[in-house]
């Protein structure tokens, strides 16, 4: 008998112990007023010339300003880019891209939303790595290191500050490129629940059910792991109740900071396990209708939901997801919680006021075989618990078309 495994068996069919190999890459930095520390966080990195990449509603917010004075304080020059933009494009990256070489910079610091972060990595790309944003599309194709990144999130919602990942469109195909490698991951994360605000509650409420989207769909995604999970039921405790609380009152610093928290969480459920196909039915819907990613997400979640919980183990994760805060007990069976959550995710999107209906945003049913196309080459889509094929994904766009009850 000779063989170098201790075990040959097959793993058990339970997928919460699937293997992982986990490396926390991000400082976190969490509590009221912690962006005052940013200037002596980035001197320390070390780091003396500083790329401050931001969007001009985080200017007239005067987030970046005060963030620029606190690194000058502390002695580094700082050099502004202030013009990213919604659903970034390589057209964007390459913008800011001119600003970085012209300057000698040795950091970036990133302060908004999604897409200022996402601008950031994608120029750390091109800066030390060169060639065209499309070289990196897939995971790992950067070989020389990257600069230091310190994400400040002005949102509590993409998760971006904890993630390796990038998602920049083609400014000519429109199409998403997520651009990954652990090298780009942030290597510190300011939460700062203050930043959080000053955004619109339109803001408010499509990037925090970007945020438990994340959560529903990293709990059951074929990758989660028992790490993941950790982060998705966490994430999902501190989103749920919190959303609700913030539109009652937008100034609960309470409520801002465990939905700030949660999106982060989220954030590394997502780093940990890959997303779903919510996602990868929402792109199409950005690309050629404009639709907020937060809302698209949102818009076809209870759906994506009800069609994952006729796997038997998505059903479970999802009965499991929904005891964390107490929306449904998996001892009154897997498909009373699956009902109740889908319930309580469409009175989510009732508070949030999002349109009901994708026919209600523009949408014309003869593009739903266009749609449900391009939805199942979508990357995220092999992550999903039951592999959506093109024909799944038009039943999905049309039952979301016509706003029926998931
Ligand atoms: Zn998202």
């Amino acid at each position: 008998m000779s063989s170098e495994k201790l075990y040959n068996g097959g793993l058990p069919q339970f997928s919460t112990l699937a293997p992982f190999d986990h490396q926390p890459r991000t400082r976190l930095i969490f509590g009221i007023n912690c962006v005052e520390r940013v200037g002596d966080l980035t001197r320390e990195l070390p780091a003396s010339k500083v790329l401050l990449v931001t969007d001009p509603g985080i200017v007239a917010a005067g987030h970046s300003e005060r963030v620029r004075r606190f690194l000058e304080k502390a002695g580094l020059r700082v050099t502004v880019f202030d013009q990213s933009e919604e659903n970034p494009t390589t057209g964007c990256v390459d913008a800011c891209l001119q600003i970085a070489k012209s300057s000698g910079i040795d950091a970036f610091v990133a302060v908004g939303g999604g897409s200022s972060l996402d601008t950031a990595k994608g120029c750390n790309f091109l800066l030390t790595n060169g060639g065209r944003m499309q070289d990196y599309w897939g995971s790992g194709k950067a070989t020389k290191p990257l600069l230091p990144l310190i994400a400040i999130p002005t949102t509590a919602g993409t998760g971006s500050e904890c993630q390796s990942f990038a998602l920049i469109a083609d400014s000519e195909t429109h199409e998403k490129m997520a651009c990954g490698d652990p090298k780009a991951a942030p290597r510190i994360a300011i939460l700062d629940p203050v930043l959080t605000l000053s955004q619109p509650l339109r803001v408010t409420a499509c990037t925090g059910v970007d945020a438990i989207a994340h959560v529903v769909e990293t709990a059951v995604t074929k990758k989660r792991t028992a790490l993941s999970l950790m982060y998705a039921h966490e994430g999902f405790k501190l989103t749920v109740p919190n959303l609700p609380r913030i539109f009652e009152n937008p100034n609960d610093l309470e409520a801002r900071g465990r939905m700030q928290l949660g999106a982060a969480f989220a954030g590394l459920a997502i780093e940990n396990s890959m997303l779903g196909a919510a996602h990868s039915a929402a792109n199409p819907l950005t690309a050629h209708y404009g639709i907020v990613h937060g809302q698209a997400v949102g818009m076809m979640l209870p759906y994506v939901v009800r069609f994952n919980g006729q796997d038997r183990e998505a059903l479970r994760a999802y009965a499991e997801l929904a005891s964390a805060p107490e929306i449904a007990c998996v001892s009154d069976g897997p498909e009373k919680a699956l009902d109740a959550l889908i319930a309580h995710l469409e009175s989510l999107l009732q508070l949030s006021g999002m349109p009901r209906s994708l026919a209600a945003c523009g949408v014309q049913a003869s593009m739903i075989p266009t749609l449900a196309d391009e939805a199942a080459r979508q990357w995220t889509a092999s992550f999903n618990p039951r592999p959506p094929s093109a024909k799944d994904f038009m039943s999905l766009y049309q039952s979301a078309l016509e706003g029926r009850k998931a």
